[in-house]
This record gives structure tokens, C-alpha cells and sequence, in this order.
């Protein structure tokens, strides 16, 4: 399945690329946070695929009633675990807490007890798929992977966490690589993860 993922930058070029056909392949797109939402709006009608999305640090709280506070024929993944087309699929929003009333951001322990939540939907994924999930999308990376020394920018430990127990074949994160893009890679291999930072978007075939 090929799937376009985006992050953190608008980027416009991938509106005449899908009016050319580019991603006439792509069977779903996601979103890792911090985009405006009808950047992910213009990208479903273009593409006309499923949108699966965690909110960042820089989107407002999910709220259905408020146009600007989803993103409309999309689904919010942020603490959800869903099946499609026979992959399973989590999501985890958010960003380490960097200012008191930030929204959308955690305390390292927050975050745990946000990832400990997901606990019994894994167990069933595992009881009855024989895996708990095959593609782990977040906002951000896990601590010491992708992760800058900035308070802002410093990886969640939860992730790690997800990651070591659920052992997804793909992990896919934003809310770094502004400084430095060129310096650190932007993909790493953690077990049998594959971690990729979409910073600003991706286009990748995973499989089984
Ligand atoms: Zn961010």
C-alpha cells in the first residue's frame, strides 16, 4: 500500500503533483501534526483517499463542533487504534511540554499515561491479529531518535516505549528537522521499526 504522509510545512507543490496524476497510487494519506487543516482537507478532495491524522503541538484541541479544530473527512487518530486495509494502525498526537498552557503537549509521565490507555486495544489487536500494530504514527519522535537537545524538541519516551512493546514494522513522526535537515538522517532502523521523520512529506509503500 502506498501512502502519502505530510508534516509540519504546508507544501503547495503537492497540489499540481496530484493534479498531474503523481499519487494516483497512494490508497491513503496521514498526517503527523502541525499543518492547517484545510491543507488536509484540499489533499483528501484532491486525492480522494482515506485521511488518518494526530494533531501537533500547534493544532488546536480536537473539537468536532469547531471548523477549524479537525480536519473535515479526516480521522483523528490521537490515542485510536484502527484496521484498514488489513494494517493495524495507532495513533499518539502531541509534543513534549514545553510551556505551561500549551495545548496538545506532555509531561514525559503525561505521555506515558497517555501510551499505558492504548494497553488493552493492543493486547486484543494481539489476541486476535497475532500483533499488536503495524504502523505507529505520532507527532513526535522518540526521545534520543530524530529528537533535538531544545526543550521543544526533545523526543517522548512513550514512544520508545510504544515502539519496544508493540513493534510496529513503521513508525512515522514530524515536529522536528527545521535546523538541521540535512545533518541527521530521517530514517532510522530501531528493532524491527522503521523510523521515518515525513518532515515536510513522504511517499511510501509499506507492506505486510
Ligand atoms: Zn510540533
Amino acid at each position: 500500500m502506498k501512502i502519502l504522509a505530510v508534516s509540519d510545512e504546508v507544501v503547495e507543490r503537492l497540489y499540481s503533483l496530484s493534479n498531474s496524476g503523481h499519487f494516483h497510487d497512494v490508497e491513503l494519506i496521514i498526517g503527523c501534526g502541525d499543518l492547517p487543516y484545510p491543507y488536509l482537507e484540499n489533499l483528501i478532495t484532491f486525492l480522494n483517499v482515506p485521511l488518518m491524522y494526530v494533531p501537533g503541538n500547534h493544532d488546536p484541541n480536537f473539537n468536532p463542533s469547531q471548523t477549524l479544530a479537525y480536519a473535515e473527512g479526516g480521522s483523528n487518530l490521537d490515542l485510536k487504534l484502527i484496521r484498514f486495509k488489513r494494517f493495524l494502525i495507532g495513533g499518539f498526537g502531541g509534543c513534549i511540554r514545553y510551556r505551561p498552557d500549551g495545548t496538545n503537549q506532555y509531561t514525559q509521565t503525561e505521555a506515558y499515561w497517555r501510551a499505558f490507555s492504548l494497553l488493552p486495544r493492543l493486547l486484543l489487536n494481539r489476541l486476535n491479529y497475532g500483533r499488536a500494530l503495524d504502523i505507529l504514527i505520532t507527532h513526535s519522535p522518540p526521545f534520543g531518535i530524530h529528537d533535538e537537545e531544545s526543550q521543544a524538541h526533545q523526543g517522548l519516551k512513550a514512544i520508545n516505549w510504544l515502539i519496544r512493546i508493540t513493534k510496529p514494522r513503521y513508525h512515522f513522526h514530524g515536529h522536528t528537522h527545521f535546523q538541521r535537515r540535512n545533518l541527521s538522517p530521517s530514517e532510522t532502523t530501531s528493532g524491527q521499526t522503521k523510523i521515518v521523520n515525513i518532515y515536510p512529506y513522504k511517499v511510501i509503500e509499506v507492506t505486510h
